[in-house]
């Protein structure tokens, strides 16, 4: 019968034969809530979002629906993370390294959601002419640009982009932090030849924010081995990075080299037209009504960079629900009061230090001060807790009144563990130098 509702759809439609193939004889019925029926599309390696699904087929999909069934239902479209299912079945160990890479990847970082302006055309051309034909063009790929402007983005993008057409090829997408994190672990537990065979037998790798790994000696020096490996091999490799490779400073001059050697295209802020074309894609995608007095008065006032646009987009969503009221102009100025204007350097305060440490960890600034015991959380919160005391002249008390009424024994106790894991775990440094890099950016 579900059949029967594709054909009909597909025939009603003018559905084409590839687009049948291609996507909708993957959907499946997954659930039915009230009159809500959750669609899951069951392929691999999709390139695609769900958002894309719901825009294309959710319209044509809800009428036939109706026809068929004679009764009104809605639908909504996920992907399901097919590489869990499969890490049970037999061939366990080709799904294991997908769900590896899949597991990194964010599935809504894709061509099909990057607006192109004048600001990334050019990074956006050949990151796409990169993912049609890995190893062709230079080698490295190497992407820079300010904070939020895209990179990362383009990075997943092209790794979907060449799963999408080579579902077997073998990617790994990586920040430099993690890559130093893996190297650390693989030395200390001797397993430096698993860490090595991970790296070299690969078709393509994605590594982010290599900015990261400078004055990291081994680091650089595995990198550097890694990198020749693959390149000899005329794998493709994809770097990113805050700056060009000639001004990083703290990177070995070898590595340098090899990265003018490749194809260089950076980001850059975004004009006034590309930031609305993105306003809009957002508020699209996730489905918020917003006016365009509202749109142009985000644009206008946020320029440097694409997450903080986003940001206040978000923002005013919340602040409408909250309030129960619909998105209007005088709502989004409300909304947006405190914002700070990005511009500017944002002062070092505990603030600042909790949002930023609360990102790194992908948990919420109200977590980092609530009382939740958890490791996830209160490992992070201590390091708040040290942050706060090392970068801010902040007073225990006020330490810990920022970090949701925590008594001064509390800050000095976190204080100190951080202080003592220091000591012996690099990990814990590398992430540390990181932190304080992403709350205090060197200028
Ligand atoms: P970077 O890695 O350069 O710091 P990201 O790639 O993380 O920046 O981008 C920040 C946010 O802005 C992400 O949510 C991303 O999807 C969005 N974004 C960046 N560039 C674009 C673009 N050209 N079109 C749509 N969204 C974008
Ligand atoms: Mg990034």
């Amino acid at each position: 019968k579900w059949n029967d509702i594709l054909e009909q759809m597909k025939i009603e439609n003018d559905i084409s034969e590839v687009a049948f193939t291609t996507w909708v004889k993957y959907f499946r019925p997954y659930k039915v809530e009230g009159n809500m029926i959750t669609i899951s599309i069951e392929k691999e390696n999709l390139v695609l979002d769900p958002s894309w699904f719901s825009k294309k087929y959710r319209m044509p999909l809800i009428i036939t629906i109706a026809e068929v069934l004679e009764t009104e239902f809605d639908v909504q479209f996920i992907i399901p993370d097919l590489s869990e299912k499969n890490r049970i079945s037999e061939d366990a160990e080709k799904t294991d390294s997908e769900s590896l890479i899949n597991a990194h990847l964010n599935p809504r970082y894709t061509f099909e959601t990057f607006v192109v302006g004048k600001n990334n055309d050019i990074a956006h051309a050949t990151a796409l002419a990169v993912a049609e034909d890995p190893g062709i063009y230079g080698n490295p790929l190497f992407i820079y640009g300010g904070a939020g402007l895209g990179k990362t983005h383009l990075l997943h993008s092209i790794a979907h982009y060449v799963l999408g057409k080579h579902p077997d090829y073998r990617i790994i997408y990586v920040t430099s932090e993690e890559f130093t994190n893996e190297l650390v672990h693989s030395i200390q537990h001797k397993q430096i030849e698993n860490f090595k065979n991970k790296y070299r037998n690969i078709d393509m790798l994605l590594i982010d924010d290599i900015q990261f790994i400078v004055n990291k000696e081994s680091t650089q020096e595995e990198f550097f081995h890694t990198f020749t490996t693959l390149y000899e091999s005329k794998k493709q490799i994809v770097i990113s990075s805050d700056k060009p490779p000639k001004d990083i400073n703290g990177l070995e001059d070898r590595l340098i080299t090899r990265f003018k050697a490749g194809l260089t295209v950076d980001v850059q802020p975004p004009n006034y037209e590309t930031r609305m074309a993105i306003l809009k894609k957002r508020a699209e995608l996730d489905n918020i009504m917003v006016d365009d007095e509202s749109l142009n008065y985000i644009a206008t006032n946020i320029k440097s960079s694409i997450r903080e646009l986003e940001g206040a987009l978000k923002q005013i969503y919340n602040f409408s629900r909250l309030r129960k009221k619909t998105i209007n102009f005088d709502l989004t100025k409300e909304a947006l009061e405190n914002i700070i204007s990005p511009e500017e350097k944002r002062p070092v305060t505990c603030e600042l230090i909790i949002d930023t440490v609360a990102e790194h960890y992908n948990i919420s600034p109200d977590d980092i001060k609530s009382t939740k015991r958890n490791k996830e959380i209160a490992y992070p919160r201590q390091i708040c807790m040290y942050l706060c005391r090392k970068m801010t002249a902040d007073s225990l008390q006020a330490v810990g009144n920022s970090l949701g009424k925590k008594d001064h024994t509390t800050i000095i106790h976190g204080e100190k563990k951080i202080s003592d894991d220091l000591k012996h775990d690099e990990n814990l440094k590398n992430t540390i130098d990181i932190l304080i890099k992403k709350i205090n950016p060197p200028t």
